[in-house]
C-alpha cells in the first residue's frame, strides 16, 4: 500500500528542499544526504510507492522521469558519464516508498555497486 512519505511533503512544499526542476509530472530536488558531487532525486507527483507498484499507465511517466534525469544531467558539466538508480525494495536500499530515481554525478563511480 502507497502512503504519503516524506517525498510528498516536499511537492506539496510543507518542507523544504532544494528544487533544480519541477513540472506537471514530478518535481526534482536535492539529496540532503549527498553521496556524490551532484546527487539529485527524481520523484513523480503521483503516488507510486516503488517500481513495483507501477502498472502500465505509469509507462510514459516512467520515461518522463529518465528524460528528466538526462537532461539534468546535461546542465551539471559531467565529466565522461553519471548515474542513475532506482532503488526498489528494502534489500536494494530503498528507505522512502514513494518511487524515486536517483541522479548522481560528479565523480567516478565503480561496477558493480556495493
Ligand atoms: P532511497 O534510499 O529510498 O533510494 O533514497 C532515499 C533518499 O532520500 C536518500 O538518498 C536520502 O538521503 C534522501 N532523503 C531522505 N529524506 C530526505 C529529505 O527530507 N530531504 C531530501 N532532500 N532528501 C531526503
Amino acid at each position: 500500500m502507497s502512503e504519503e512519505t516524506i517525498f510528498h511533503k516536499i511537492m506539496n512544499k510543507e518542507i523544504p528542499a532544494v528544487i533544480v526542476f519541477e513540472d506537471d509530472l514530478c518535481v526534482a530536488f536535492k539529496d540532503v544526504n549527498p553521496v556524490a558531487p551532484t546527487h539529485v532525486l527524481i520523484v513523480p507527483r503521483a503516488t507510486i510507492g516503488s517500481l513495483n507498484q507501477a502498472v502500465p499507465d505509469h509507462e510514459k511517466l516512467l520515461g518522463h522521469l529518465l528524460m528528466v534525469a538526462r537532461d539534468i544531467a546535461a546542465s551539471q558539466n559531467f565529466g565522461d558519464g553519471y548515474r542513475v538508480v532506482i532503488n526498489t525494495g528494502a534489500d536494494a536500499g530503498q528507505t522512502v516508498f514513494q518511487l524515486h530515481v536517483h541522479l548522481i554525478g560528479g565523480r567516478k563511480f565503480h561496477w558493480p555497486p556495493g
